[in-house]
């Protein structure tokens, strides 16, 4: 069977009529962030909150006539209320859709970006993969951390819904206050402000969030958590996505304005396949992909050798076949999964040592990355 097309499945888009403009869909600019993979499609329809019931009935047609395409498993259309003062439907988004260029460029054109940005944060980055247990949320914390240790203010968001492991990572058992503004206090660890969706929910209920609930509570922990003040603004918000290139990632990295996406990735082959997969959606979502890290790329033997146990320079080799910069490998380290698992993160327990020279090195070329798109927009 022939692979679907975005053509295609923009086509069959545009057979359905707006019920405002009268055009297809695709032509009334109604389709966001569509993502055509062998196992699913999906988009989003962003309008105005008074819209919204309007839409319910295009939503439906257009998730039914997806779901019949040749060889579609699954067609998810998520209808969505635009935030606020949003710009019109074909307004260029804001300034992140110029960062895209340096992102996996496909010859498409770019979804356009959404506008919610957390209050008093100068950059937000997340920290993305493919696959779960590559190592995604030890390295984000590892790379807060190593922001942290280049003198800046930062805060942690860890949104894996899968797998919230903030809390644990941080020895945190205190969920946030709410203020008088009744936005969330986050609790602060090794000077990281933090919060988790492991605070907000039982990990087991936010497992089986529907993705647009999921998408909603992660949004609602972006932005209604104090992250800084006027006075004294976070430098950068690291976020931790759940892994995967589903709908809730998707949905997040629109609503929100990101700065720039990390992926994490094993040598393997598989989760080589699936980190392949995150740079393209970061790159479709216009957001700047500031490099793939490789974890778990060897193990010190004790005679002083590596051994390379899931094989070594697959993420680097796909950096550079992606045209995306390659940030670092960090080797298996019994001591990384030790702290993780205590609550004593190594790079911060340990900031003179090995692991939190490679993560300072690595957090140096984002901080880099960021410093050079220019000035921060609030
Ligand atoms: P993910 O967020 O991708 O699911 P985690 O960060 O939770 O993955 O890591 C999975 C497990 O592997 C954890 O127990 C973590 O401590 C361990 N781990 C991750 N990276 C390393 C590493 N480089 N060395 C040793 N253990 C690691």
């Amino acid at each position: 069977m022939p692979d679907l097309t975005r053509e295609a499945v923009l086509d069959v888009l545009n057979r359905i009529p707006d019920p405002l403009s009268g055009q297809g869909l695709s032509e009334a600019g109604l389709v966001r962030g569509l993502v055509v993979s062998p196992e699913r499609v999906g988009f989003m329809i962003e309008v105005p909150q008074d819209q919204v019931p309007g839409y319910q009935d295009v939503r439906s047609q257009a998730e039914a006539v997806l779901a019949r395409l040749p060889g579609v498993k699954k067609a998810q259309v998520v209808l969505t209320a635009e935030a606020p003062g949003a710009p019109p439907r074909d307004a260029p988004r804001g300034p992140s859709a110029k960062l895209s260029d340096r992102a996996v460029n496909d010859g498409k054109p770019k979804a356009p970006v959404a506008t919610a940005r957390p209050d008093h944060v100068r950059h937000v980055i997340v920290v993305g993969s493919g696959k779960g247990g590559v190592g995604k949320s030890t390295l984000s914390l590892a790379i807060a951390l190593g922001l942290k240790a280049q003198g800046l203010r930062v805060g942690f968001l860890d949104a894996d819904i899968y797998g919230p492991s903030a809390p644990v990572m941080l020895g945190l058992r205190t969920p946030p206050e709410f203020g008088e503004d009744k936005r969330m206090v986050p609790p602060e660890a090794f000077g990281l402000k933090v919060n988790s969706v492991g605070f907000l929910v039982d990990p087991d209920q936010a497992m089986i969030w529907r993705g647009p609930m999921a998408s909603q509570a992660l949004t609602q922990l972006l932005t209604q958590t104090r992250w800084g003040t006027p006075e004294e603004p976070l430098d950068v918000l690291v976020v931790d996505l759940p892994p995967g290139t589903g709908d809730v990632q998707l949905t997040l990295t629109q609503k929100t304005l990101i700065d720039g996406a990390v992926v994490v990735s094993t040598p393997q082959e598989m989760a080589l396949a699936d980190a392949r997969r995150a740079v393209t959606l970061f790159g479709k979502t216009g957001i700047n992909v500031l490099g793939i890290v490789e974890n778990m790329a060897w193990f010190p033997a004790p005679d002083g050798g590596e051994i390379e146990i899931f094989g070594r320079g697959g993420a680097r080799a796909l950096a550079g076949t992606l045209n995306v910069p390659f940030l670092g490998e960090v080797p298996l380290d019994p001591a990384l999964r030790q702290g993780s698992d205590t609550g004593r993160p190594l790079t911060a327990t340990e900031p003179g040592g090995a692991m939190a020279r490679r993560f300072s090195e690595i957090a140096a070329a984002i901080a880099h990355a960021l410093a050079a798109e220019g000035p921060a927009r609030n």
